[in-house]
């Protein structure tokens, strides 16, 4: 059979093979003003702060212990929207467990609060006559109660409007290696970043990827794993190499597969060192495919025959796979329904891409 040039595979891949969906916003692209949510205590589990921002009253940000005076809930902007009105829902389903003495305020530079509502009840809606530039809205607690702060939802009313949190997530941080603390809180917050744009360009239906996973930086051998809602990494790795904020990346993305089986174990890495190398990390940082081996080979060899795959054969085909793995409907027969051939004679397609 005759091998298509990489050209004319792109040009067949865009007649064959339209993605499900546009791909999302990379971080650095994003305009207009985004949410950051943080909490002065940790979160309740899976109750994470950005649950608090998404939409959805079913779900809440909540403490992982009883609220103190001045714990608080922050939603800052990353600029500005002139707001007319804040809604706040707090509490349980039932507007129950409610913490005591609750206030809403709202802040015009992000370190004062010039507004300051009491919260009765389940919730407060907080109109203004004139759009207030809005930087910062909390909702805090200003004396010790032996509930928890739960805090179901927060709505805006601005100009531009604020985009919800479609996948809330945290990662908590667990510096056992004391030096690595500010590393740890800039690893973190990359992570965040990054999170929703994987989920989103990974995401299928019915599919929820987790809310919460701890990061444990400990003295190990090795670089980094994923499991049991933790990542660990290792002390002495992350030391000598704080660049590697990818490693934690690839890790965050298992996080995102969260898939039933590792199996076949080298779609597992290969889906998620594609992710990594060929949309996290710059292009000069990116390893250069190169001809022999094997897809089973995993890892960059196989990141790299996936990235082939989507740019020229089926783009969109790394959401797919990735939904039936977590789905744990994967089988050999998916390569030929979604690229159009059995992964051998696709492979052999790639190998030939090299000679062009
Ligand atoms: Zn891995």
């Amino acid at each position: 059979m005759k091998y298509l040039s990489a050209a004319a595979a792109a040009t067949l891949a865009v007649a064959v093979a339209a993605p499900l969906h546009a791909a999302p916003t990379l971080p650095g692209d994003l305009t207009g003003p985004q949410p950051r949510l943080a909490a002065t205590q940790l979160p309740d589990e899976a109750n994470v702060a950005q649950c608090a921002f998404d939409g959805d009253e079913s779900t809440a940000y909540q403490s992982a212990g009883p609220a103190r005076a001045n714990d608080a809930l922050t939603l800052t902007l990353t600029e500005p929207a002139a707001t007319s009105q804040v809604r706040v829902v707090v509490g349980d389903e039932t507007g129950g467990r409610l913490a005591d003495g609750l206030v809403l305020e709202l802040s015009t530079d992000g370190e004062t609060y010039g507004v300051s509502l009491p919260i009765e009840g389940a919730g407060v809606t907080y109109g203004l006559n004139a759009p207030l530039p809005l930087l910062a809205v909390r909702v805090r607690a200003t004396v010790d109660s032996d509930q928890p702060l739960i805090v179901r939802e927060l709505w805006l009313t601005s100009q531009p409007g604020v985009p919800r949190i479609a996948y809330p997530f945290e990662v908590t941080v667990d510096a056992q290696a004391e030096d690595l603390a500010e590393w740890g809180a800039m690893a973190r917050d990359e992570m965040m970043l990054w999170y929703p744009y994987f989920a989103e360009l990974l995401a299928g239906e019915a599919i929820q990827p987790p809310r919460h996973v701890k990061m444990v930086l400990r003295e190990m051998d090795g670089v980094a794993y994923a499991g049991g809602g933790e990542i660990h990494g290792a002390a002495k790795w992350f030391r000598e190499h704080p660049d590697d904020v990818g490693a934690m990346i690839h890790e965050m993305i298992h996080v995102i597969q969260s898939y039933p089986r590792y199996d076949p174990g080298w779609l597992v890495e290969g889906l998620d060192d594609w992710a990594r190398w060929w949309i996290y990390e710059p292009e000069n940082r990116r390893p250069q495919a190169r001809p022999g081996g094997n897809y089973t080979d995993s890892y960059q060899r196989t990141g790299a025959f996936l990235a082939w795959l989507e740019a020229y054969r089926a783009p969109g085909l790394m959401a797919k796979l990735n939904n039936a793995m977590r789905l744990n409907t994967y089988a050999p027969e998916l390569w030929v329904r979604w690229a159009g051939a059995d992964l051998d004679t696709l492979w052999a397609q790639y190998q030939a891409s090299f000679e062009k």
